[in-house]
């Protein structure tokens, strides 16, 4: 059950514009996990503390951060083990990374995927929006992950941009079918919702679909199972309305898409945080 509490003072959302002292006026509703951030970049070291408090106050009970290289993976373990019961981690090779990714650290990634504290493996996936990386080279990475992945009992989290077809046909290839599997920011098409939808996957909902052009994504977002959402804010990146173009974006502004994805979908608050809060747990094996 949801534990809810009148917000007297918020710091995050006190501190913007007209919109955001609105949401800061409202009732804050504890149980909210943030699926997707990475709280190991730059923009956070040593502020770790100051985000966790600030997640409090906004109803945010935990964080998934995800380690996108071998050397970030290990920064996600070290931050989950010091916060274990806000932080969790998921680690994998992340498509833009895919160019310096050699296979003894394919290997390497396989070993810390055996730590409990990982939850899923990934991102990875396939971007060929950026094409920061060979697309070749991101089919391997991709490829080698998921066979790592196929004999283990731990959710994917996959990144896919403009690459969707390329993504369900290997995923689909190496037996992931009705597996756990989560498209995580999702800005695809509707007949892309369908696929995923059809194979029992999920999808992972980001600040995008806050933005007043994103009229296709909120219909997906409207229409999608609701027991195969989940929330996030892919921070440091894409703070959602109305706190859109604050940098970082922070774990605590999932609090925002959250909000608008309930309305959206013309669900009492409380109930949607519970249910994605169920959704979220379920999908990684929370404790
Ligand atoms: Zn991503
Ligand atoms: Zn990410």
């Amino acid at each position: 059950m949801s534990i809810q509490v009148e917000a007297k003072t918020n710091s995050v959302f006190a501190n913007d514009c007209k919109g955001a002292f609105r949401y800061h006026r409202l009732r804050i509703v504890m149980g909210l996990i943030d699926s997707h951030a990475h709280l190991t970049y730059p923009e956070f070291k040593d502020r770790i503390g100051d985000v966790l408090a600030r997640c409090e106050q906004s109803g945010v009970e935990r964080v998934i951060t995800i380690g996108t290289s071998l050397d970030d993976a290990r920064n996600a373990v070290v931050l989950a083990r010091e916060y274990s019961k806000r932080i969790h981690a998921a680690t994998g090779f992340h498509p833009h990374e895919a160019d310096a990714v050699t296979d003894e650290q394919i290997i390497a990634m396989e070993k810390l995927w055996d730590d409990p504290l990982v939850v899923a493996f990934g991102e990875m996936g396939l971007d060929y929006h950026y094409n920061f990386a060979d697309r070749a080279k991101q089919r391997h990475v991709f490829k080698s992950q998921l066979g790592a992945a196929h004999g283990r009992d731990k959710p994917i989290i996959i990144h896919a941009r403009e690459s969707i077809d390329d993504v369900i046909a290997m995923l689909v290839d190496t037996g992931f079918e009705n597996r756990r599997v989560v498209f995580h920011c999702f800005t695809g098409a509707d007949e892309d919702a369908q696929k995923i939808a059809e194979r029992g996957w999920r999808i992972s909902f980001t600040g995008i679909i806050t933005f007043p052009k994103s009229s296709d994504l909120q219909r997906i977002a409207r229409d999608y199972p609701i027991d195969k959402i989940m929330v996030e804010t892919d921070s440091p990146y894409l703070s959602p309305v109305p706190v859109r173009g604050t940098k970082p974006c922070e774990p605590a502004f999932v609090a925002h898409t959250a909000r608008f994805l309930a309305e959206l979908r013309g669900v009492a608050f409380d109930e949607f945080v519970d249910r994605t809060r169920r959704n979220t747990i379920d999908f990684f094996g929370l404790p």
